[in-house]
């Protein structure tokens, strides 16, 4: 561990009135389970219980580099995609005096308070999950679910708990042409895919099915069924065909009390409502959801990016202008989707990141024409236009053979079929998005939407990448009701997203947020990509700020479902503390770069300090390249 990062500390003073909980925890031996206990225990689950050890487990996970899909099938199931997640609530040296500033710099990761739970059960039939609750259950023990471990809180982790690990259940992804629900409505494409699977496992099954097209995660190593789901799931398919939520025909859950049920539009419909858009691991374990699936459609996709940086504050302007006046988000074709970056000119590589999903002629009248326009008139941006007749999925694809760890995707490529960089596993910074959505009314006044985005970024002209790097949102998803599904019903009335990065990195792009909060008050954070809960508040004032007028439902489902708190994740309804936290939090910020990045750089040829989204978007570049 002897290169682990450097990181200095800064104290901040955050209010976290903690709810404290009174679950059987390992340090009470009066009720925690005895070595028979467990063992006993063990044979029920198919020997599929696994003590964690957390400076093992950590080491694991941290010797996947880059590699994010190789982090999710490692250690027990101990890593997460943001390996500081390991920690209390994801910060490397929250609880420790600031005394200990000095010998922590010396001794790393000796001092670190970990977050993980204490046993993991790898559950690969319905029968371990039942097992599993049961035994927590008798004992009085949290339980925590994890698929990926890309939570951006580290809401799958949860120390002293019981870990149901979903990411081996054994059910492949299962294509059908006749579903019917519990209502007795018939669909004729749909897939069926296990609580843990991959979006990458399911986009190679109905990519090598041929006729489909589905909406998924844009990175191939998110879990399709447990958080992605359970924030609503976005998608740049989104505009055009609804939230991933929007897409389910059915759950089967496994609840607290260790009944397995289904929930759809005609049963369990409170559940039903809650699983859809009110957080993972609060309402139970998702072992199987079946899913919409439609025609397979060409796609285009177009790059926006910036060449010449040598003004980037005027470039700056330059596309929060054309972002407002051409893309004019509320009224885009909704056959658009995708990804912006409004501070891209400074340290960001792709402006706009879009799909269109039909023909090129179509996405030529919509848009890429006027982009085409604009660009002649302002020659340090660059547009780049690929085809894929195959669609979505084509994108994902690759003719090449598998990288030699090609920033972190060697696994997903071997797994998946292709190309699919994900640059999870051991992040190169300690980072966290703290999100704002804007909604559609913000764009009634043209120029007022211009000043704001540019005053946000005036917050700090020389942030390094981070603030932006949001979804275009809207279409389809606004045409679903607020209270049709649980997310904040701010999500269902979007124009956009905008993603800053905190943590580590000196409140990075946090003040750009803060401004956009300021100006746009009556909005909301993007659950699925806020990673900073206490930056809300309290817990009642984060749960309030991630589903506003859908709260009080929800908790009375997860009262109703779950009255003890079996399921007790950080990040969701009906959060209990096992800890009391009412103490300073000491923020660390990183020094100089982890042994992550070098790897990755060498395999990229790039040099020294470069961004996680810069990465990102260069190797998405490269990729679509050499697939083109
Ligand atoms: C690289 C990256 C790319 C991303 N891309 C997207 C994107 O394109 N669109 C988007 O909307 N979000 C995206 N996200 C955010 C992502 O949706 C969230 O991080 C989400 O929480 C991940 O869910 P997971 O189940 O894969 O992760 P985990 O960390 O395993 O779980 C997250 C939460 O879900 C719960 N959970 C997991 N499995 C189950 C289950 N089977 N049953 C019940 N609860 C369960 C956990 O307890 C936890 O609370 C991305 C995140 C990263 C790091």
């Amino acid at each position: 561990m002897n290169d682990f990062r450097r990181f200095i500390i800064i104290k901040k003073k955050y209010p976290l009135k903690q709810k404290m909980a009174s679950y059987c925890l390992p340090n009470n031996t009066t009720c925690w389970p005895s070595q028979l206990d467990w063992d006993m225990f063990n044979l029920t689950i198919n020997g599929g219980l696994a003590k964690i050890d957390p400076p093992v487990a950590i080491e694991q996970c941290l010797d996947t580099f880059l590699d994010g899909t190789l982090a999710a099938s490692t250690a027990n199931g101990a890593c997460m995609a943001h390996q500081e997640c390991f920690l209390e609530y994801c910060e490397l040296t929250r609880l420790l005096p600031e005394e200990e500033e000095t010998r922590i710099l010396e001794e790393k990761s000796t001092l670190f308070s970990y977050d993980l739970p204490e046993y993991s059960v790898m559950a690969k039939e319905q029968s371990d999950v039942v097992n599993a609750i049961l035994f927590a259950n008798k004992f009085n023990i949290p339980v925590s679910i994890k698929s990926s471990g890309h939570n951006y809180a580290g809401s799958s982790t949860s120390k002293g708990s019981l870990l149901i690990w979903m990411y081996h259940y054994d059910f492949p992804p299962t294509i059908s042409t006749s579903f019917q629900d519990t209502c007795e409505t018939e669909f004729d494409a749909s897939i069926t895919l296990a609580g843990g699977t991959p979006w990458g496992l399911a986009y190679k099954a109905v990519y090598e099915d041929g006729r489909f097209d589905i909406l998924g995660g844009g990175s191939v190593n998110v879990g399709c069924c447990g958080g992605w789901l359970g924030g609503g799931g976005l998608t740049t398919m989104s505009r055009f065909r609804g939230l991933g939520v929007d897409n389910v025909l059915q759950y089967e859950v496994v609840l607290a009390s260790g009944e397995v049920v289904i929930a759809d539009t005609c049963s369990n419909t409170d559940l039903f409502w809650a699983l859809r858009g009110g957080g993972g691991g609060t309402y139970g374990v998702v072992t199987k959801v079946v899913y919409k699936l439609y025609p397979q459609m060409p796609m285009v996709q177009l790059f926006l990016a910036l060449e010449d940086r040598s003004d980037h504050i005027e470039s700056s302007k330059k596309f929060v202008e054309a972002w407002v006046d051409i893309v004019d988000p509320p009224n885009l074709d909704k056959n658009w989707g995708g990804y912006w970056s409004m501070n891209c000119a400074h340290g960001g590589v792709m402006c706009l990141n879009f799909k269109f999903y039909g023909s090129r002629q179509d996405a030529e009248d919509t848009l890429i024409s006027k982009i085409e326009d604009w660009v002649k008139e302002n020659k340090e941006f660059s547009i780049f236009v690929f085809e894929f007749e195959g669609g979505y999925l084509e994108s994902y694809q690759s003719p090449q053979e598998c990288p030699d760890n090609h920033c972190g995707s060697k696994t997903a490529c071997e797994l998946f079929g292709g190309i699919t960089a994900d640059y999870t596993g051991n992040r190169p910074t300690y980072t966290r998005p703290v999100t704002w959505l804007i909604p559609e009314s913000f764009y009634d006044d043209p120029e007022s939407a211009k000043q704001i985005y540019i005053g946000s970024m005036a917050t700090n002209w020389d942030v390094f990448g981070g603030l932006g790097d949001g979804y275009i949102l809207g279409g389809a998803i606004n045409d679903v009701g607020t209270d049709d599904t649980s997310v904040h019903p701010a999500l269902r009335m979007a124009a956009n997203s905008v993603i800053g990065v905190a943590g580590t990195d000196g409140e990075f792009s946090m003040h750009g947020i803060d401004y956009l909060k300021q100006k746009i008050p009556d909005s909301a954070p993007c659950f699925n990509h806020d990673g900073e809960p206490w930056k809300l508040g309290s817990i009642s004032e984060w749960q309030e700020a991630y589903w506003g007028d859908n709260l009080a439902r929800l908790q009375q489902i997860k009262s109703a479902i779950d009255p003890d708190g079996r399921f007790n994740a950080f990040q969701s309804v009906g959060y209990k503390s096992i800890k009391d936290y009412n103490v300073d939090i000491e923020e660390p910020i990183t020094l100089g770069e982890s042994r992550v990045s070098a790897k990755c750089m060498n395999s990229a040829g790039s040099t020294n300090s470069i961004s996680l989204s810069v990465l990102a978007a260069f190797c998405a570049l490269a990729t679509l390249v050499f697939a083109s």
